[in-house]
């Protein structure tokens, strides 16, 4: 029997792969390797050195080449992927091939760790002074006059220069420069000091520096939060250690950097999936060296390497952007908590609407709760009130009670901020003569209406349909718009108050790479105007001079079956709410619905977070749903119904026969049809986490091996945060 390696490629397969060592070099553990693959060549993490091989000797291949002379992924970053793989029953080299920065994942040496840039040299400037060069070449060799840029600065500034680059390079005319140090240039604002409350989280957190303790910071938005982030940041770069701080969305980046950047005085790497590649390597490889101290990141970036560990913050740790819903579903947040404890490090989850997760490993004693209670910065809390709907005269959706308070709200130059969660014009397009509506047929859900690009789009499977002139049901000319999207607010909005600029913001406005911040910031200043958003606006962002929020349309929430949902609607509320009043001018927030007497908004609106969310912990433990229960999903889809049902009929009669189960299905998703598949699923759940576990990890592994498991794509989601 000879020795082998063992190598996670990133496939789906729930295995590692052996592989014969390279003929010449010793591979270690947490090393990149090229190993033939089928009839093409993959790049392997090796997870383990001379173990005893699977397989008969014949059958082994040999890995062609080692990339690393070093191992690239560290043990603790090994030790929590192979924790990852097996918890989120995922395959293993998925889970790898996250770790890594795409660059990182290719057949190639690592980049620099920092961005060269290109210079003049001196027969270029005579080049330059002499017109001997003409088109690119003249545009690039005038750009880089004023001194060296970087490649990333240089496509900002000069799209196509590459081509001129390399021609002006091979005539000597302009060379690499030597990459500018990534030094302390930043200036260091000074901090606030801090409230008693700040001040009291801050020693908490700094007397477990070195040890793993999870605290959840609960503190409403404007109370301070970010403050403690960045003294705890300060305080662990004192220390010399790394910090990485997580966020849930690139919007809410720019202004946290900036933020960042301005107290601390050193270098922040960012790390989010918008970033060009070889930006997001070289930060990566820049916190694995140590050279970089603070990383701020969405999601992914929970894989930073720390050889330094100091601190890990989750900030809105709440945000269901922290699962990732397709190939390895990982949570980041549970995943941090789990690098804290490796890295003996405090993990700090942050949230003005924390998850009823985290509230209950604080009621059980895991985690440590710490509290801001007040609003530094303003002068009181937001003033909330009802609108009610019901036999309203309602102008495109908006009462005529919230039209007046939006009217006097920026009569008085301030701005306002209405929200509803659905963009485009209209959920659904219906014919007034019969009753047709203009549907999807390949999810058999409303196509919304986008009366901007004249189309009507399906927001399940992205497929467009042009707009009929009239019904295809019966001819009738009568086809109207029903209901209201971000698009139709934004119409009615500017017909209403034809002197105030009405901004949309939603992914449709915001495409573009920094077109979310673009739009903020001319909104810093403080003229009048009326915001129209979906849940991208309920983020963090400040905007001194908006001083009303008004939500529209939060109704689909109340009534939805996902048991998920009322949690949800109670963080969305009080998260968009935060956005009034967050300096010194009071905020007033409106909520216009249908049901004004909804327990669940009675209790949110006058009570608040705290007690809504108390109810809604309690009827999770009488019914046993999470967190008190335990749930892993197992979905399944194709194109035809029967393959559907007879792989969920096989994968259910594969379980093991124990009472430690509950088993519900298997029955079609609630959304059975979508993209043109049939959709099932199956739900496992049990009382006790390692029940579960012990139970489903050894079926996972029989479902690819089950004969009906050809015909369909499955996939599992343990800990699922939506049913769908
Ligand atoms: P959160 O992250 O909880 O929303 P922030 O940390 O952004 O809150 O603070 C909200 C506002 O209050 C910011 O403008 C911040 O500069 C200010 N602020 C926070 N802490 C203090 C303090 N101790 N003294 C004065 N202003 C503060
Ligand atoms: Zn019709
Ligand atoms: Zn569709």
């Amino acid at each position: 029997m000879s020795l082998v390696l063992r190598i996670a490629l990133p496939v789906p397969l729930a295995t590692l792969f052996d592989y014969l060592p390279p003929a010449s070099g010793t591979a270690v553990a947490g090393s990149r390797v090229l190993v033939p693959f089928g009839r093409s060549k993959v790049v392997g993490v090796v997870v383990e050195t001379d173990v005893p091989a699977q397989v008969g000797n014949t059958r082994l291949k040999r890995v062609l080449r080692m990339l690393d002379d070093e191992p690239l992924l560290d043990a603790e970053l090994m030790q929590t992927l192979a924790w990852a793989a097996d918890y989120w029953l995922g395959a293993p080299g998925e889970a790898y091939a996250n770790a890594l920065p795409l660059l990182l994942r290719e057949d190639k040496a690592l980049p620099e760790t920092r961005e060269p840039s290109w210079q003049l040299t001196i027969a270029g400037r005579s080049a330059l002074d002499a017109g001997s060069r003409r088109g690119g070449s003249r545009a690039l060799l005038q750009t880089l006059l004023a001194g060296p840029l970087s490649a990333t600065e240089l496509d900002a500034t000069l799209p196509d220069w590459r081509a001129a680059a390399r021609r002006l390079a091979e005539a000597g005319l302009i060379e690499r420069a030597e990459p500018a140090p990534s030094a302390t240039f930043f200036p260091a604002a000074p901090a606030h000091a801090l409230h008693a409350e700040q001040d009291a989280a801050v020693a908490a957190v700094t007397e477990a520096f070195g040890c793993f303790q999870p605290f959840l910071l609960d503190g409403i938005t404007g109370s301070g939060k970010t403050e403690v982030y960045l003294s705890l940041i300060e305080r662990t770069l004192a220390q010399g250690r790394q910090a990485l701080l997580l966020v849930p969305e690139i919007g809410l980046a720019p202004q946290t950097v900036r933020r960042l950047r301005d107290r601390l005085g050193v270098p922040v790497e960012v790390l989010h999936s918008n970033l060009a590649e070889g930006e997001r390597a070289r930060a990566w490889l820049r916190m694995r060296s140590g050279e970089a101290r603070v990383v701020l990141g969405t999601r992914s970036a929970v894989f930073t390497p720390l050889p330094h560990a100091g601190l890990i913050i989750v900030d809105e740790e709440h945000d269901s952007a922290y699962k990732q819903q397709e190939g390895f579903r990982y949570h980041a947040r549970d995943l941090a908590l789990v690098r804290g404890r490796a890295l003996q490090v405090p993990v700090l989850l942050g949230s003005a609407t924390p998850s009823l997760e985290s509230l209950a490993n604080v009621e059980a004693g895991r985690y440590r709760a710490l509290h801001l209670r007040s609003r530094p910065a303003a002068t009181q809390s937001p003033q909330v009130q009802i609108v009610d709907m019901r036999a309203q005269r309602l102008e495109h959706g908006l009462s005529p009670a919230l039209l007046h308070v939006v009217g006097e709200t920026v009569a008085r130059g301030e701005q306002v901020l209405v929200f509803r969660n659905r963009r485009g014009y209209a959920p659904v397009l219906l014919c007034h003569n019969c009753g047709w509506h203009a549907e999807c047929p390949r999810c058999e859900h409303p196509l919304t209406l986008h009366a901007a690009w004249r189309k009507l789009a399906c927001h399940h499977c992205d497929l467009q349909a042009p707009v009929p002139s009239a019904c295809p049901a019966c001819g009738s000319q009568e086809l109207k718009p029903q209901g209201q999207g971000t698009e139709r607010l934004e119409e009615t909005l500017t017909a209403h108050f034809p002197q105030t600029p009405v901004l949309r913001i939603d992914r449709e406005t915001t495409r573009r790479r920094d077109a979310f911040e673009q739009l903020l910031d001319n909104l810093a200043q403080d003229a009048p105007a009326i915001l129209v958003g979906t849940q991208m606006l309920a983020k963090g962002h400040d905007l001194p001079n908006l001083t009303l929020v008004a939500i529209v349309g939060v109704d689909e929430g109340l009534l939805s079956v996902d048991f998920r949902s009322s949690e949800r609607l109670a963080q969305l509320v009080v998260q968009v709410a935060g956005r009034a009043g967050r300096a010194r001018k009071p905020g007033r927030v409106l909520l216009q619905t249908h049901h004004p007497d909804h327990p669940l908004l009675r209790t949110l609106l006058w009570q608040g977070y705290a007690s809504a969310v108390k109810e809604l912990l309690a009827e999770r433990k009488q019914t046993g749903l999470p967190p008190y229960g335990h749930q892993v999903l197992l979905r399944c889809e194709a194109h035809q119904r029967a393959a559907v049902d007879a792989f969920l009929a096989e994968a259910c009669a594969a379980l093991p026969d124990t009472s430690k189960l509950q088993i519900a299905g298997p029955m079609p998703a609630p959304m059975p049809l979508r993209a043109g598949r049939q959709r099932g699923q199956l739900l496992i759940e049990a009382t006790n986490r390692r029940d579960l576990h012990a139970a489903v990890r050894p079926w996972s592994m029989q479902l690819a091996q089950l004969p009906s498991a050809r015909k369909v794509r499955w996939s599992l989601d343990v800990d699922p945060i939506d049913l769908y």
